[in-house]
């Protein structure tokens, strides 16, 4: 039995302590691992999850409900992959957040999904401040340019909480310190009531230290993942 539970307090506690007024939250990024893993992770008292792939999350968390129905009210399941026109009906009433939303015509269709479900789902823009272009996420100047507008795309059931970042795909550390510091620059100069979701398991302590308050974590807590041999 691996003790998923010790790894993630260990990193949630030595951030609440480095950062008492922020206090960032640390999602433990559970894709690919088996349900056997989520359920462990749910007993050690891991309660906020990432997932990436929809299906593979439904799958997993139905289970969880059915196991432990408690866990409904207590777990909090974000969704991390980029949000897709022909998907992002099925967040709701699985996620609580996503943080992949890439552009105002996913978002407007979003916001329609919500009214018609009559689900609450926090959401997080995703952001391209690499400008790599195979990237998904909406650049620094349209989103500062759209500094009085942003809010109003929220209604009853979609709540925007902030802007989701990653660092550049080469892992080069300069050019992360670079990303995540123009987020910091976006939130803190245009958005200042709003959240950032950066940093992952390489790069979370940069991320942390320069105003995330989500911090995506997988492999450090689950351990690497193996596409080829892991069910999803
Ligand atoms: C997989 C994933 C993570 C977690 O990655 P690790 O390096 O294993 O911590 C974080 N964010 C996103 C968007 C991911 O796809």
């Amino acid at each position: 039995m691996s003790d998923y539970g010790s790894l993630y307090f260990s990193i949630q506690n030595s951030l609440r302590d480095l950062y008492p007024k922020r206090s960032p939250l640390v999602i433990a990024v559970s894709k690919t691992k088996p349900y056997e893993v989520v359920r462990e992770a749910y007993l050690q008292g891991i309660r906020e999850f990432g997932e990436n792939y929809i299906p593979e999350a439904i799958s997993k968390f139905t289970k969880l409900r059915e196991e432990f129905p408690e866990s409904e009210g207590s777990v909090h399941l974000h969704h991390i992959g980029p949000v897709q026109s022909g998907t992002l009906r099925k967040l709701f009433g699985v996620f609580s957040h996503t943080h992949g939303v890439g552009s105002i015509s996913t978002l407007k269709e979003l916001l329609k999904r919500a009214e018609k479900e009559k689900k609450t789902i926090r959401y997080l823009i995703q952001t391209n401040l690499t400008e790599e272009n195979t990237k998904h996420g909406m650049g620094f100047e349209t989103l500062r340019s759209m500094k009085g507008t942003l809010a109003s795309y929220q209604n009853e059931y979609c709540i925007w909480e902030g802007f989701m970042g990653m660092g550049p795909s080469t892992g080069d550390w300069a050019e992360t310190r670079e990303v995540f510091s123009m987020l910091q620059e976006l939130r803190d100069s245009y958005f200042p009531e709003k959240k950032l979701s950066m940093g992952m398991s390489g790069d979370y302590e940069l991320a942390a230290e320069l105003g995330s308050d989500y911090l995506r974590i997988g492999s450090k807590i689950f351990g690497e993942r193996n596409y080829a041999k892991e069910s999803i």
